[in-house]
């Protein structure tokens, strides 16, 4: 990439929550390689983020490649409206296989938060075909849940949009966040303002929305078990929806497939995406059981009524159906337990420094919460001299890597936190 190619990425190109008028910088990355991404004057940077929790396999793996290559001489694309095509049948047996327990029924979609706006929307129609006018949501505070608008009216209130949108988005309930951590000691009164919210509204509720066990994106906060237990009771018992969403967590990412597993829980609605592809294509799924599925089939509309025009994309079921059958071949969970042991080690003790506010391993996702903002800007430029690409925000500093990353690239990404965190000046006055 050319300086001037860069010069108009700066003029002309939005990224993920970027001022265009004063943007941060961004790095040109030209390939990416298993776990290292090369950048455009040859430097190779170990890679800590899978994208954005999708590349699980790591890049350019060599059956996802041959997965799309050979869908791509088939058909790249094709409606969904009156067709079908193997690849969507595949990806969507696998889902029905691997899913939790009586989700059935799959729409699938474009990308994460369609999934979730199309689970609200399934919540919705279901009690309208029942005859109850029930339409708002009960979530958690400190949840994230997508960019669109349905998805980001049950997004944290505080630290989301929810100022900047005000009176334009609807208004749901939020219970407080769960603060029993995943591995403390379970304390039962933790679930108490979610049970007195579900109680007071359950009878104009359409749905509890989460996030299960991992709070992503709203603090990157892991909750107990039990809590997710206590819900699912608390939503039989008031005759309310659940609907999970495991867009961050699911397929291994937290130690189980799902996330829902640490509870021995099924939702009612389950929303996938991300990894479902590899971190190769935007592609995301909402499952449902055969009875919600009946219930919104048999209303006044006669039907669900959303369907995207690339909806089922042939090339994206493809490599997703790829990407499952190797989740399948089972060495994810040897890996993820390998990782987890060695971000334990290596995280759990950054505890003691000055800068550090709490350090928590699950899974593959290691997180240190600091006590100031980071200098995003400085730091990541210190975590690419560094060799590593890390994207902190706010007052975090978090890994995820792709399940495939060896110990010595694991070691130079938390290597790189602990030299960040002796560094003050990486860090904004609190
Ligand atoms: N739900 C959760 C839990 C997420 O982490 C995200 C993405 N960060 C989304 C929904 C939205 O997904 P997408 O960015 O693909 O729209």
């Amino acid at each position: 990439m050319t300086p001037a190619d860069l010069a108009f990425d700066r003029d002309h190109i939005w990224h993920p929550y970027t001022s265009m008028s004063q943007p941060l910088p961004v790095y040109p990355v030209v390939a990416a390689q298993e776990t290292s991404l090369k950048l455009a004057d040859g430097r190779k940077l170990v890679d800590g983020m899978s994208s954005w929790w999708a590349a699980i396999h790591g890049y350019n793996h060599p059956r996802l490649n041959r997965a799309m290559t050979a869908q791509i001489e088939q058909m790249s694309h094709v409606m969904f409206g009156g067709i079908t095509h193997p690849s969507a049948v595949a990806l969507c047996r696998k889902l029905v296989e691997m899913t939790p327990q009586g989700l059935e029924c799959v729409f699938l979609a474009d990308s994460g938060s369609v999934a979730v706006e199309v689970s609200m929307k399934m919540a919705l129609q279901y009690w309208q075909a029942r005859g109850e006018r029930r339409q708002r949501f009960l979530t958690l505070r400190n949840g994230y849940h997508g960019d669109t608008f349905a998805a980001m009216s049950v997004c944290d209130p505080h630290n989301s949009m929810h100022s900047l949108y005000q009176g334009y988005l609807p208004s749901h309930l939020f219970a407080a966040a769960p603060a029993c951590g995943f591995d403390d000691e379970w304390q039962a009164r933790d679930v108490d303002d979610f049970e007195r919210l579900i109680r007071l509204h359950a009878g104009e509720l359409a749905a509890v929305i989460l996030e299960p066990i991992v709070q992503g994106a709203g603090g990157m906060r892991f909750y107990h078990p039990r809590y997710l237990q206590k819900v699912r009771e608390l939503c039989d018992r008031h005759n309310v929806l659940l609907i999970a969403d495991e867009i961050a967590t699911g397929f291994g990412r937290t130690g189980k497939l799902f996330a829902c597993e640490h509870a021995g829980i099924s939702p009612d609605i389950l929303c996938v995406g991300k990894a479902l592809t590899g971190g190769t294509m935007t592609l995301s799924a909402t499952l449902t059981t055969r009875e919600v599925a009946n219930t919104i089939s048999n209303g006044e509309a006669g039907c669900f009524m959303h369907g995207p025009t690339f909806m089922g994309n042939p090339l994206a079921c493809a490599v997703a159906t790829e990407s499952l059958a190797m989740l399948q071949e089972g060495h994810w969970q040897q890996q993820v337990a390998t990782i987890e042991a060695q971000l334990k080690a290596a995280l759990l003790p950054l505890q003691e420094m000055p800068e550090v506010a709490h350090a928590r391993v699950l899974g593959t996702i290691g997180v240190i919460e600091t006590h100031r903002p980071v200098n995003m800007a400085a730091l990541q430029a210190f975590f690419v001299e560094r060799g590593v690409w890390i994207r902190p925000f706010g007052k975090l500093i978090y890994l995820m890597p792709p399940y495939i990353i060896q110990p010595d690239a694991l070691t130079q990404l938390t290597g790189a936190i602990a030299a960040a965190l002796a560094r003050p000046e990486l860090f904004l006055s609190a």
